[in-house]
């Protein structure tokens, strides 16, 4: 049988940077865990408009609907600012998950107990955090039709419509019971059925969805302001969050921000299971590019590596080697080892991208 197969797409800015350290990782789990991959590399953003004027070539398309994950890096960059909206680097990161189909966005928000400190809320509240929440991606408000800006009378009027169908809520519903399934059993849905239509159909199909499938989980309902207020009141309450593509676009920011820096923050975009019954599946840092730290081995590539961790437990079926290479970043955490990102004052010297990657894997070498 064939190995599994990942196509990294490095992208722009720190993305390559901190994919090199990803890549460490990945030999790492072959040499040492028997977990060997197929391995092929593209480009994506502004390095694939460089060599071929589109920021995603129909064969990188190709190449991502075949493989088993999608691990990307970032895409974007000045350089790129001034360029039509349509080849702009960002459309091809639009384009891959469009066309895979990635209708559950997975954010999760969890606080590693050596950096609570960074948080803006209390100690107490953050630490030992890990929440999960879950955003639809391809439908709702930033696809529905009509949009658009009109002329009504002697004023422009600008519309955008709030739409899902069942099978939408019932899919990326089930999405979230299973992922509830494998953490703490809960789900907390949150919507705003008191004032909008829409979300009274999505608490409808949550409830039928739970009841026929999942009535062992446990589940709760919110209306989404009510839930941002909880977020940041008392985080912990909450194991997985469902909510729409606009909720959680919000939502899944503030909670992120909740554990501190940017450069901490991993994410996966999942869709249906493919013939082989793994998910169609996009692993990405939350960050950009971050062109004001390119090229001076700054960037933080933990972000990258706990995707990669995400990777292992939803794509391939190892959840024990994901929660290795997440304490493996703990301990390296708790050590004090930081990049410049995750400095306080009185910290030591940061170290570099690569050194930050060589401690992961001498954690990882001392776990066995
Ligand atoms: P950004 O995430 O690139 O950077 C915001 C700030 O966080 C910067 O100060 C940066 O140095 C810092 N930062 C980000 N990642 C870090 C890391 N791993 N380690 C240390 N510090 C880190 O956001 P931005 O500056 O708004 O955008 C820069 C470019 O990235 C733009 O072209 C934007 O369109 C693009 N972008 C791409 C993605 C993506 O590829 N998914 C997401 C957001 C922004």
């Amino acid at each position: 049988m064939s190995n599994p197969s990942i196509l990294i797409l490095p992208g722009d800015g720190i993305g390559p940077e901190v994919m090199t350290e990803v890549r460490k990782v990945i030999g790492w789990f072959g040499d040492k865990r028997g977990l060997a991959f197929d391995i092929s590399e593209d480009l994506v953003g502004g390095a694939a408009y460089d060599k071929h004027g589109t920021p995603l070539h129909d064969d990188t398309m190709a190449k991502a609907q075949e493989v088993d994950a999608v691990l990307l890096g970032a895409v974007g960059g000045p350089k790129y600012d001034e360029l039509d909206f349509s080849v702009k680097p960002e459309r091809g990161l639009l384009r891959l998950r469009k066309e895979m189909d990635l209708f559950a966005n997975l954010r999760p928000a969890q606080c590693f107990d050596a950096l609570a400190d960074f948080s803006s809320l209390k100690k107490d509240i953050v630490a030992g955090l890990d929440i999960m929440i879950v955003r639809e991606l391809t439908s709702g408000v930033y696809f529905g039709e009509p949009r658009g800006i009109f002329k009504e009378g002697n004023e422009r009027v600008g519309i955008n419509t709030q739409r899902y169908t069942e099978s939408e809520i019932a899919r990326v519903a089930r999405a979230s019971f299973e992922l509830a399934k494998r953490r703490g059993n809960k789900v907390c849905s949150m919507e705003k059925a008191n004032v909008m239509e829409s979300g009274i159909l999505w608490r409808d199909v949550v409830n039928e969805i739970h009841q026929a499938e999942y009535p062992e989980v446990e589940l709760s309902h919110m209306y989404a302001d009510n839930g941002a207020m909880q977020l940041v009141r008392a985080p912990k309450q909450f194991d997985v969050i469902l909510t729409d593509n606009l909720f959680g676009d919000v939502l899944s920011d503030c909670a992120a921000m909740l554990t501190g820096s940017l450069g901490m923050l991993p994410s996966a975009s999942l869709g249906a299971p493919m013939a082989n019954g793994r998910p169609k599946a996009l692993y990405e840092p939350v960050h950009g590019s971050a062109p004001d730290i390119t090229g001076q081995s700054k960037a933080n590539p933990i972000a990258c590596i706990l995707s990669f961790a995400m990777a292992l437990r939803y794509s391939f079926d190892s959840g024990d080697e994901a929660t290795r290479l997440e304490t493996a970043v703990e301990q390296v955490l708790a050590d004090g080892v930081r990049t410049a990102d995750l400095m306080q004052a009185g910290d030591a010297s940061p170290v570099t991208t690569s050194q930050m990657g060589d401690a992961i894997v001498t954690a990882l070498e001392a776990s066995l």
